[in-house]
C-alpha cells in the first residue's frame, strides 16, 4: 500500500514486533520469537524436547539450542516442521547430533510441470522481494520478521524422516500427544498443531499479525485462499488458550485469539468474496483493484496491516487464480509492441514535456505516475527516481525491497 509516510510506518512496526522475545508457558513450552526471523516453539517432554521449527539458519538455530538447554537441560529428539519454507528448516542442522526424528506432511499439490527449471528466475525474485543484498537500512526488516541473515549465518535443512500424507495425524511422543491438522495457506503441506493438555494452538503461518501474502512477488502458483480460509476455520474450532505464531508475537487468552482469527479469516474471507462479486458484476481487473478495500473495523486492525502482503496484490492473485491473464478489456487481447506503443504516445507528447511533468511529478510525490511515464520515455534515470519515491511510499516490505532492488539496477546500468 502506497501512503505518504509508508516507510516510517514500516519502521516504526519492524522496531514495535520484530522484538526478542521469549515465553514460557506452562513451565513446559517455550515461545522464541525475534531471535531469528521466523519462530520456534519447543515442548518439554518426559525425557527429550520437542521442537516445532528450526528458525532460519544454523548460528541463530545454535543460539536458539542454548536456550532451550538453559531452560529445560534437555537434548532435541524431534523437530516437527509446520511447512516447507526455508525460514523454518534453515536451523534444523544445529541439532543433528541429537535429533532422532524430524516430522513434516506432505505436499498433496504440485506446482506445474517444469516449476523448478524456472530456478534461476525465481530466485532473482525472492531475492528481490526479501531485499537480500540490501543493507539494514535499506531494507528495514522482511515486514513479519527480522531478516534472514546471510552474511553471518548458514542454512542447513535436515530432510524429513517422517512425512505424512494423511489430513490429521494424532502422536504421543514421549509422553505429550499432539495433534498435527493439515491446513494449506502460504503453504500446501502446512500443518498446525494441537495441544490438548494445554490448550496450545500452533499455527505456523496461516496467522501473523499482518496483511498475508495471498499472493507472493516473487513468483508462486495460485495460493488457494478459499482454502486458507478454511484452514483458519478450522483452527478456529479448537479453543486455545494459546496461539503460538510462526512469526512475530504470540497471542493469549480464548476470547483474544478468537477475536483476531476471526477478523483475520474474515477479512481474507471478505476480500476472496468481494473481488469475485466484483468478476461477476463485469468489472475488468483493474477496476476491481481500484474498488476492493477494507472496511473500516479491518483497516485499523493492528494485525491486518500491509506491512507483508497487501490487498491489492490479493486481488490480482485472484482474479488471476479464478480466470487466468486476460483482464477482460478487449483492448489486451492483442496488445501493441510496447516499445511502439511507448514512442507513439511520446511523439505525441513530446520528449521535453514529458520529461518536464515527469520532474514535476516526482517534486511533487507523485510516484506512480512518474514511474508510469518514465516507462514510456524508456529513461533509467527517472524511473530510478520514481521508485526511489515509491519505496519512501510502500508500507509492504516485500514491495520495498522490489522498488529499491529495481532502482539499484538501473542506477548502476
Ligand atoms: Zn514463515
Amino acid at each position: 500500500m502506497l501512503v505518504t509516510n509508508g516507510e516510517e510506518r514500516l519502521r516504526a512496526f519492524s522496531q514495535q514486533h520484530h522484538q526478542y522475545k521469549a515465553t514460557l508457558i506452562h513451565d513446559r513450552v517455550l515461545h522464541v520469537a525475534g531471535l531469528g526471523h521466523s519462530n520456534a516453539i519447543a515442548i518439554k517432554a518426559e525425557t527429550s524436547i520437542i521442537l516445532v521449527d528450526t528458525l532460519d539458519n544454523v548460528e541463530r538455530a545454535s543460539q536458539l539450542k542454548q536456550l532451550i538447554n538453559d531452560t529445560f537441560h534437555l537434548p532435541v529428539r524431534t523437530i516437527i516442521y509446520t511447512h516447507g519454507h526455508p525460514d523454518h528448516r534453515g536451523g534444523a542442522g544445529a541439532f543433528k547430533d541429537s535429533v532422532k526424528e524430524i516430522i513434516a506432511f506432505r505436499a498433496l499439490k504440485n506446482p506445474p510441470k517444469y516449476y523448478q527449471e524456472l530456478s534461476s528466475l525465481l530466485n532473482q525474485r525472492a531475492n528481490y522481494q526479501f531485499g537480500y543484498q540490501l543493507s539494514d537500512e535499506e531494507a528495514i526488516s522482511q515486514g513479519i520478521g527480522k531478516r534472514e541473515d546471510f552474511i553471518h549465518g548458514h542454512m542447513e535443512p535436515l530432510a524429513p524422516t517422517t512425512l505424512y500424507a494423511e489430513e490429521e495425524v494424532t502422536r504421543t511422543i514421549d509422553g505429550i500427544t499432539l495433534k498435527l491438522v493439515r491446513a494449506p495457506g502460504e503453504c500446501d503441506d502446512e500443518i498446525f498443531i494441537w495441544i490438548e493438555d494445554m490448550r496450545i494452538l500452533c499455527c505456523a503461518d496461516n496467522f501473523y499479525a499482518c496483511w498475508p501474502n495471498l499472493y507472493a512477488l516473487r513468483g508462486t502458483p495460485y495460493r488457494d485462499i478459499a482454502t486458507w480460509v478454511d484452514s483458519l476455520d478450522r483452527m478456529l474450532a479448537y479453543p486455545a488458550d494459546y496461539l503460538l505464531t510462526g512469526h512475530m508475537e504470540m497471542i493469549s487468552g480464548p476470547e483474544q485469539i478468537h477475536e483476531v482469527l476471526t477478523n483475520y479469516r474474515d477479512a481474507i474471507d471478505f476480500v476472496l468474496k468481494e473481488t469475485l462479486r466484483l468478476m461477476k458484476a463485469g468489472l475488468t481487473l483493474n477496476e476491481i483493484v481500484e474498488n476492493v478495500k477494507l472496511p473500516e473495523k479491518w483497516q485499523n486492525c493492528a494485525y491486518l496491516q500491509e506491512y507483508y502482503g497487501t490487498v491489492s496484490w490479493s486481488v490480482r492473485a485472484i482474479y488471476n487464480g479464478y480466470v487466468g491473464w486476460f483482464d477482460g478489456n478487449p483492448t489486451s487481447l492483442n496488445m501493441t509492441p510496447q516499445a511502439l506503443y511507448h514512442q507513439e504516445l511520446v511523439s505525441l507528447i513530446g520528449k521535453e514535456k514529458l520529461t518536464l511533468r515527469i520532474q514535476e511529478l516526482l517534486s511533487q510525490a507523485h510516484y506512480q505516475l512518474a514511474c508510469e511515464l518514465a516507462d514510456l520515455l524508456e529513461d533509467p534515470h527517472l524511473k530510478a527516481q520514481a521508485l526511489r519515491g515509491l519505496a519512501s511510499q510502500e508500507t509492504s516490505a516485500n514491495g520495498r525491497h522490489y522498488y529499491i532492488c529495481q532502482a539499484q539496477l538501473l542506477e548502476n546500468d
